[in-house]
This record gives C-alpha cells, structure tokens and sequence, in this order.
C-alpha cells in the first residue's frame, strides 16, 4: 500500500505513522527524521537544510523531493511505504506523481489528520524539540495552512479524513478501518473515517 499522512504540525501524524506502517508492513519515511539525521551527520544537505528546520520554513522543494527520490528507490519502498511529511506543496505532489509514474505505481491513499490548533500548539510545546518554541510552531501552522492545506484539495479523490483527538490507538483504528473501507470499494466523498 502506498500512503501518504497530511496534518498540521502536532496532529501526531509520526506517532500514527509508526503504528499504521507496523501494522501495513510498510516503510515509515518521514521527511522531518531524514531532515534531523542529515542535520545530526552535518551531511552538505544537513547543512544547508539547519536554517529553514531552525524557523519552521520549509525546506526548497528542490531539495526536498531529491532526497525522497533517492529514498523512494531504496529496496524495501518498492511495493509500499508511508509518506510522513511529503508532500507538503502541490509542487512536491506533482514531483512525487512523478516518481510514482516512473514505476507505474500510483498512491492508495492520503490520510489527513485534523485536530484544533490549540491542542496541537500544546502537544508540541510538550514534545520540547529544538523547533518547538511557541513562535516556531505558529509559523508552522500558518506555513500549513498556507502551504500544505491546499493539497486537501489537489487529494479529494483519495482522501481520508481522521479526528486526531482522543486515545492514540483509537484513532489509529479509526485510520486503519477508513483504509479497509476504502480498499473495498468506491466511497462517497468526501470519505470520513468512522
Ligand atoms: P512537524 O510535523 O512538527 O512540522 P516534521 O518533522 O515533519 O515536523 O518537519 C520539521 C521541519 O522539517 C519542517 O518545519 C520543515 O522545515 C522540514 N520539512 C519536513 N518535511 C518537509 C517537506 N516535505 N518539504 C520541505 N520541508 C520539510
């Protein structure tokens, strides 16, 4: 299954993602993790990445979608994987549709997780990451939304919407019956997790 996790920083896509990718069986590839390990190694790209990571921008598309390129082709993403973290521009989708192309693959789904900002804003101003100040994690919700929340839109088709407010594994039960749901047949849209 090829996926792809959307929500504003907070929503707790990378603790969804660990939980669906070991229950599909699918590489978890978040863009954020790749970013920090090139960062951790002060790899060129690590180095050139630090600043936007340090503000909440993101990083150029350009820069990005190579990196994912260069993962996507690794083994182990050939039959499925989960996409935490990209696309985060409707350049990057068409960039990723292309890579997708090229194999003759296509996504199956996208999951959007949606939780109000205040709770977001405060599960990240727990989490305490080096980007988790409060004027860092503003800025990133407004580069979502700016950014990111257009993609909404450019997925209708294969979009799965989640409430990411209650226990974890209960809305991880919801993501993974949305999927079998949708996996069984045309939906009505917009699709809503149950
Ligand atoms: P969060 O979900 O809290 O925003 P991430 O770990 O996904 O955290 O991302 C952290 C930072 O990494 C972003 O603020 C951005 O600078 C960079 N980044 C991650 N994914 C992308 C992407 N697809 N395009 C550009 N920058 C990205």
């Amino acid at each position: 299954m090829r996926l792809v996790l959307i929500g504003p920083p907070g929503a707790g896509k990378g603790t969804q993602a660990a939980i669906l990718s070991q229950r599909l069986g699918i590489p978890h590839i978040s863009t954020g993790d790749l970013f920090r390990e090139h960062v951790t190694r002060q790899t060129p790209l690590g180095q050139d990445a630090k600043r936007y990571l340090d503000t909440g921008e993101l990083v150029p598309d350009h820069v990005t979608g190579g990196m994912v390129r260069q993962r996507l082709a690794e083994p182990d993403a050939r039959c499925g994987f989960l996409l935490d973290g990209f696309p985060r521009t409707v350049p990057q989708a068409r960039e990723l549709a292309a890579i997708l192309d090229c194999a003759g693959a296509a996504l199956d789904a996208v999951v959007e997780f949606t939780a109000p900002e205040d709770i977001v804003v405060e599960r990240l101003l727990n989490r305490g990451r080096p980007d988790d100040t409060e004027d860092v994690i503003r800025h990133r919700q407004r580069v979502y939304e700016r950014q990111t929340a257009p993609l909404l839109d450019h997925y209708a088709d294969i979009l799965l919407t989640v409430q990411a407010v209650g226990p974890i594994d209960e809305i991880a039960g919801r993501a993974l019956s949305g999927l079998s749901e949708a996996a069984r047949g045309p939906a009505p849209h917009p699709r809503r997790a149950p």
